[in-house]
């Protein structure tokens, strides 16, 4: 039986993470759940999954939460401290590490302190604080899986090594996929002018509002080359994304003998979630095979870095390091706040990150000040930018 704490339970990746838990019941149990603010569905998980304790980072909505919870046997904590205590909660095996944005980097570091195996979504940590997270996690001896489809992907492709960043000396390149999102064929004038409902509308993912306009810039996929950098320990110039709309191959790996090896399978974040956490074994589950009749055709070409110059940002972020992709990270955050509540729009993302990393004056091998700092700095830039570019 393995121990799991959920970090960000009430998301996209969370409640999925929970579904996988409930197809295994003898081998996978929530001991901790952590939620943001969906004070209604952390206390309907918490009624239904019974963990040991619950932690609910907004503060402001304890009471509620309490009175919404009742006599319930659990030990409900609070607080950024409370989340930390829920990361890392005594006799757990495994995080599930899925709280969205730098939130995620405490309590990930968290858990790797107490020695948990981390199943890890959250990519904005890698992103910002990856030579920081790694170092912790190549001294330790906790295992640290993706969740995240394409790195998953690519780790079966690899073999799935149980440390993924050790040199693979056959590997050639890496090749991410991509299904180019709800505005793969529109021009850059449509794209540029779109607002949240068209964005919203991802072709082939259910996800977080958040990484389905990460997709639609192709933003997202420029953090995954960040990611796979870090994860898999190798130089930007071997790693290349590749746009397939049908999303059935997650990605590639290309050795130096000419062999090209992929993951495939229909998109559900549900497979890459269970592998994380039954590995090393595989478990027969109720997701349905690929029936290859079915499949038409599989169709690739290269992403357009003149519609969807967020994808080039990123990758010139993730080139300088420092602290340039917290600034990437942060900025996007808060630009993606602001394009959600309908105060820019969609181009108007690469325009402000644009200047943000412009204006971001790094700082070399930061520690996990200086990545704070910087986070909070593009936040502030980007507040301050929306002033003068804002509806
Ligand atoms: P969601 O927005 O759906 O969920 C985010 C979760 O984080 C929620 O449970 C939210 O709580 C919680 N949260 C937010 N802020 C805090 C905080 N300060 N403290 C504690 N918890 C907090 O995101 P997704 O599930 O879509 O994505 C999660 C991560 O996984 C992201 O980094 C994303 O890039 C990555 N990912 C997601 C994929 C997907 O298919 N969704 C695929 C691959 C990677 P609440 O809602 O209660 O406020």
């Amino acid at each position: 039986m393995k121990k799991i704490v959920i970090c960000g339970s009430t998301g996209s990746i969370g409640r999925q993470a929970l579904e996988v838990c409930e197809w295994f019941p003898q081998q996978l149990r929530p001991v901790a759940l952590v939620g943001g603010s969906n004070i209604e569905l952390l206390a309907e998980q918490v009624r239904k999954f019974k963990p040991e304790a619950v932690a609910l980072a907004d503060e402001n909505k304890y009471a509620e939460f309490k009175r919404l919870l009742g006599d319930v046997p659990t030990e409900i904590l609070v607080g950024e401290a409370g989340v930390l205590q829920a990361a890392a909660w005594p006799g757990a095996d495994m995080q599930v590490a899925a709280i969205s944005g730098l939130a995620g980097l405490k309590p990930t570091l968290q858990g790797l302190a107490a020695g948990l195996g981390i199943a890890f979504a959250n990519k904005e940590v890698l992103v910002a604080a990856g030579e920081l997270v790694m170092e912790q996690v190549v001294a330790g001896d906790s295992c640290f899986l993706p969740v995240d489809s394409e790195h998953s992907a690519i780790w079966q492709c690899l073999g799935a090594p149980a440390r993924p960043w050790e040199a693979q000396p056959a590997v050639a390149s890496l090749l991410l996929t991509c299904s180019g999102g709800p505005f793969r064929e529109a021009d850059a004038a449509t794209i540029a002018a779109a607002g949240p409902q068209e964005t919203l509308r991802h072709p082939t993912w259910q996800m977080g509002a958040k990484i389905t306009v990460d997709s639609a810039t192709l933003l997202n996929k420029g953090l995954e080359v960040i990611e796979a950098h870090w994860l898999f320990n190798l130089p930007y110039e071997r790693i290349e994304a590749v746009i397939h709309p049908e999303s059935i191959i997650h990605s590639l790996v290309q050795y130096q003998d000419g062999a090209s090896l992929a993951q495939l399978s229909y998109p559900d974040m549900r497979l890459p979630i269970q592998y994380a956490l039954s590995y090393p074994e595989r478990w027969p589950n109720q997701l349905r095979p690929l029936n290859f009749a079915e499949l038409a055709s599989l169709t690739f070409q290269k992403p357009d870095e003149q519609r969807f110059p967020c994808f080039h940002l990123a990758r010139e972020a993730g080139l300088a390091g420092g602290t340039m992709p917290a600034v990437l990270s942060g900025a996007n955050e808060a630009l993606v706040a602001a394009f959600l509540a309908g105060r820019i729009r969609l181009g108007q993302i690469a325009e402000g990150l644009a200047a943000a990393l412009e204006a971001h004056q790094s700082t070399a091998k930061p520690d996990l000040q200086a990545i704070v700092q910087a986070d909070a700095w593009a936040r502030a830039f980007v507040a301050e930018w929306l002033t003068r570019h804002a509806f």
